[in-house]
């Protein structure tokens, strides 16, 4: 496990994952263009970054300069999740980053449906159908890894009985939150209230 967990950095191979560990609540910072290696190793350094790459000359790279990495070594998003998970990282969705631009998420009062807004780019998210979609995929993995801690020996722990969701369709707004948790209480609510009635209502019309 590591220390230094709550900050990841993704090369551009890994876009999606970048973005399924926003979901899961991590702070991440995707490039927003072709960054150089040692651009890279500079960034995950400055920000006290782990980077994520399945590059595995970058890895050893980031090892000699002393900068926290992970090389994920699957190249299916289910797979890429299960070594995220072995990390310590629970596979459960959690609303606190923005998929798109990784700013924090802030709780909006409405009555029908939990509702963030980012703060960063005023990004909105609800509870909506993607939000199954993406717990039963998730929900999935977790069983796979279950069943293959109980039998142990080299079952096919990539096998996802649901298949995959495409992750490019989280950016519409339709993510939604898992109301059973507690996280939510840590984004916070009280700054945009009144602004997030009126957001409310209009994403309330629209279901
Ligand atoms: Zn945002």
């Amino acid at each position: 496990m590591l220390e230094n967990m709550a900050f990841f950095l993704v090369d551009l191979m890994l876009l999606r994952l970048g973005r399924w560990l926003r979901l899961i609540g991590q702070d991440v910072a995707i490039p927003n263009r072709s960054f150089s290696d040692r651009e890279l190793l500079q960034k995950a350094k400055t920000e006290n970054r782990t980077l994520l790459t399945a590059d595995k000359r970058l890895a050893e790279e980031c090892r000699a300069a002393g900068v926290d990495c992970i090389l994920i070594k699957t190249f299916r998003i289910e797979g890429q999740l299960e070594e995220i998970e072995k990390l310590g990282i629970p596979l459960e969705l959690d609303p606190r980053r923005c998929t798109l631009c990784n700013g924090p998420l802030q709780k909006v009062d409405c009555q029908e449906l939990a509702t963030w807004q980012c703060e960063s780019c005023g990004k909105l998210y609800w509870k909506g159908s993607h939000w199954k979609k993406m717990e039963k995929m998730l929900e999935s993995i977790r069983d796979n890894i279950d069943k293959s801690n109980i039998n142990d020996h080299n079952i096919d722990v990539h096998s996802i009985e649901n298949g995959s969701i495409d992750s490019n369709n989280i950016n519409n707004n339709d993510i939604g939150s898992n109301t059973n948790r507690n996280t939510s209480s840590n984004i916070g609510s009280s700054a945009s209230r009144s602004a997030g009635r009126n957001i409310c209502n209009g994403i309330c019309d629209k279901n």
